[in-house]
């Protein structure tokens, strides 16, 4: 009997703790693939610009460069460095200690996305190839959750997110890739959206639509459905890092800190979003550093791809800014973290391992 108060006095604190101090409601979380945790920290990287993955050097320089690396980085990611830094919590500035990192070995970005969404960085995840994930993922749970049905939707650019995130299990909404979407009721705008991605270039490859296409129908459909869990996924930085242009990666991370910006100002002023949603970004895998072409590239062989970054703002997160925290956070921990967020419990249901909450999301220490 004893037994039995101390499990219900356990259960009603573990409930206390999820379901009513909460302040979060809603949820939106956007990853930016491949952005390394050096730009986003330090900026433009001189060597590089000075490379010969530069062109327009002089250009280049005048968007993206000057001495001091505070506003270096400002520069880049405007957003990033004042709301989110002033009102939220950035993680993964190893110049200050801080160091975020994907725990799967393989660092690219099925496994990566997979260690995000289903909090475990399962071995068998080495690939990125069309195989549906066999994993239950955050998305799918809280699509299950009362209140959140069919209030779960996701954006991406890449088409495999159908794969990753069980599109035939789950039954939620996942427009990936050059994928029309077709959802009853929606507005001329989504639908002018659906013609003019049949005319966009398809300059990445014909599985991987343009972030600012993905973009625009993200931000059309929360305005006019207010899901609750939005998932919006960039790409284009990692295909134009791949392919060693810097000014174009450059760009494309400047223009996506801005998409990003657009979104909370959103959130902030509509009463369905203000001061009840919390915004999550981060990426998929870090790149390599050293010897200079090595940005080029991630992978199990390529040294510090590992490395990655997050950052956070919403109601429940303490404006803590760049954490310094001489701890490493893990990507296996953002499920949990962010269904704690939401008052719920994601690891009980999972059916699998997953990385335990990350505690400083909510204390800011
Ligand atoms: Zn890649």
């Amino acid at each position: 009997m004893k037994k039995l108060i101390v499990i219900l006095l356990l259960a009603a604190s573990f409930s206390n703790l999820f379901a009513q101090q909460h302040k979060t409601q809603n949820v939106i979380i956007v990853t930016i693939d491949g952005l390394r945790w050096q730009e986003v920290f330090r900026g433009a990287d001189s060597a590089l610009i000075n490379s010969n993955d530069t062109q327009d050097k002089d250009v280049v320089r005048k968007n993206f460069w000057t001495a001091d690396v505070t506003e270096r980085r400002k520069k880049l990611m405007p957003f990033i460095w004042s709301a989110v830094v002033e009102q939220g919590q950035l993680y993964g500035n190893r110049d200050k200690g801080s160091k975020d990192e994907v725990a799967n070995p393989y660092h690219f970005s099925y496994p990566g996305y997979n260690e995000i969404f289903t909090g475990f960085a399962a071995p068998k995840m080495n690939t990125n190839e069309p195989v549906t994930n066999p994993n239950m993922n955050l998305l799918e749970f809280l699509n299950k959750q009362k209140g959140f049905e069919n209030k779960v939707a996701t954006f991406a650019s890449w088409e495999r997110f159908t794969q990753i995130l069980n599109a035939p299990r789950s039954g939620m909404l996942i427009n990936a890739g050059f994928m029309p979407l077709s959802v009853p009721g929606m507005n001329d705008r989504l639908q002018h959206l659906n013609e003019l991605q049949l005319e966009a270039p398809r300059y990445i490859s014909d599985s991987t639509r343009i972030d600012f296409l993905t973009f625009e129908f993200a931000k059309t459909y929360l305005k006019q459905f207010k899901p609750r869990a939005l998932y919006l996924s960039f790409d284009e930085p990692d295909d134009l890092a791949h392919a060693g242009n810097y000014k174009f990666y450059l760009d494309r991370v400047h223009q996506e800190d801005a998409f990003i910006r657009q979104l909370w100002n959103y959130i902030q002023t509509n009463p369905t979003y203000k001061d009840k949603t919390t915004l999550i970004l981060t990426c998929d895998h870090g790149r390599g550093d050293v010897p200079l072409t090595k940005w080029h590239d991630h992978g199990s062989d390529v040294a510090h791809s590992e490395q990655t970054w997050f950052a956070v703002i919403g109601p429940d997160s303490p404006a803590a800014g760049e954490m310094t925290l001489p701890v490493t956070t893990y990507h296996k921990q953002l499920a949990q973290t962010i269904a704690n967020l939401l008052g719920l419990d994601f690891k009980a249901a999972a059916g699998h391992q997953v990385g335990d909450p990350i505690k400083s999301v909510t204390t800011g220490k």
